[in-house]
């Protein structure tokens, strides 16, 4: 068997948000499980909407996600390859210039739906006489390029939807070559599949119809016909598409929001799967689960609440290590940042939360006091050495026996005179980092 290469093919004209990071990942990971390989395609044929910073980006955000390609191309290299292909197509018949203005197909389409017919391309272009051509080029008319379909059923089994068909009889000739002589994105991508020897089409089911037109060109052609797997599309709460509008959802947006990739990956893999939507702190781990026979067919409802809850429990689960350096940017202390991180990431939403918790630690807190009499007598009984994880549980033992407080009313005043709030991670874990001299002077009201 040859070795499975598959390619992620997005167009630079916009950020990848979570929507993309799906047929990414999913491409990724059938990689890595089937020790395969992995091809970037920037899909950059439209010169007016694809920009070097999109393109820039998408290796950036890819890179976010756990993804390193192993094959990079772009189709604005590859013109000449087009050319090639648009010449072999013409040689056999199969590509044949059409003249009509967007307006003239316009009002075609509508009579045809007038008359309740549906409003395919009629093939009028078919039947130009070399002079009508030649009369056209006069006027200084250009053509735009259409493929001529065969009029069968084209039938692939499908990796996630299984027997899969599409009529091309009931399909317009698509436009393969525009006016300006530039290919449109159904030709470069199987010109580029073929001779790339991409083995495997894993794309949204947003391309079916595609894929019905496209075995036909990779048969004319001469290329051998890929494996397809089309997944379901990712949609919000509401029903909607994820589109590149979604700016909330790209991928640089969750990043800078704090997001971990891991949850990220999570949940644009799981989501609309046979498997519970979780958090999976490693890409091997996921490829692992990722099954493309188990993707649901109906479309995958992705909730943005999710993600919080993905992202605490990676956050809940990690080890200090990982979280080390990030700790430390934040401006928590080297020497306590392990003993920190225990105590506090169970709190946690996201690693930067854990900042605000450095601050109820290292101050500066306002201290609540509600009871001064109390605070002080608590003040009093507060232990000396060694002030360690032991030294709460003892110290509210005394207090107890000495006001005769307990429960709430025992506790919540003691963590409101400490951190200046009414909740927070295990004192018995935050009392010792925030060390004798600071619970002192918060006990006595001082900002500390
Ligand atoms: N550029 C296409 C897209 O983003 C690629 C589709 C494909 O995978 O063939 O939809």
């Amino acid at each position: 068997m040859t070795t499975p290469l598959v390619r992620f093919a997005p167009s630079p004209t916009g950020y990848l948000h979570i929507g993309n990071a799906r047929p990414a990942l999913l491409n990724y990971l059938f990689a890595r499980r089937q020790g395969g390989r992995f091809l970037l395609r920037l899909d950059d044929t439209d010169r007016e909407r694809s920009t070097e910073e999109f393109a820039g980006a998408i290796h950036e955000d890819l890179a976010w996600l756990g993804i390193t390609p192993d094959l990079f191309a772009r189709q604005s290299e590859r013109t000449a390859r087009y050319e090639v292909a648009k010449e072999a197509l013409s040689a056999q018949g199969r590509l044949y210039p059409c003249y009509e203005t967007p307006e003239e197909l316009d009002r075609r389409r509508k009579r045809q739906l007038g008359r309740g017919l549906p409003p395919i391309y009629d093939r009028a272009a078919l039947n130009l006489t070399v002079e009508e051509k030649a009369a056209f080029a006069a006027q200084g008319r250009r053509p735009h390029w259409r493929f001529k379909l065969d009029h069968k059923v084209v039938t692939w089994n499908d990796l996630v939807r299984g027997d899969s068909h599409v009529d091309c009889a009931s399909l317009s000739d698509p436009v393969l070559i525009r006016e300006d002589g530039t290919a449109l994105y159904t030709l470069p991508s199987v010109v580029d599949d073929g001779e790339m020897g991409v083995t495997h089409v894993i794309r949204g089911e947003d391309h079916v119809t595609n894929t019905g037109v496209q075995v036909q060109i990779f048969e004319a052609l001469g290329f051998p016909v890929p494996i397809f797997a089309h997944h379901n599309l990712l949609i919000t709460a509401d029903g909607e598409g994820l589109s590149k509008r979604l700016g909330h959802l790209s991928l640089r947006s969750l990043r800078e929001a704090g997001y971990e990739p891991a949850a990220v990956d999570s949940l644009a893999v799981l989501t609309g799967t046979s498997e519970a939507v979780r958090a999976v702190a490693s890409l091997d781990e996921l490829a692992d689960l990722v099954d493309l026979g188990r993707i649901s067919r109906a479309p995958a409802r992705f909730d943005p609440a999710e993600l919080d809850v993905v992202n605490a429990q990676l956050v809940h689960a990690m080890p200090f290590t990982e979280a080390r350096e990030r700790l430390l940017a934040l401006g928590v202390a080297e020497e306590t940042a392990e003993v920190f991180w225990t105590v506090v990431r169970a709190n946690l939403g996201k690693v930067a939360e854990a900042s605000e918790w450095w601050r109820i630690v290292a101050g500066p807190v306002s201290p609540v006091i509600q009871d001064a009499g109390f605070a002080e007598r608590a003040l009093s009984l507060l232990p000396d050495r060694p002030f360690d994880a032991a030294t709460w549980k003892s110290w509210t033992e005394a207090v107890k026996q000495q006001t005769g407080a307990k429960g709430r009313a025992l506790f919540m005043p003691l963590r409101l005179a400490l951190t200046g709030l009414d909740h927070g991670p295990d004192l018995a874990g935050l009392l010792p980092l925030i060390g004798r001299e600071r619970a002192i002077r918060r006990l006595a009201g001082e900002s500390a």
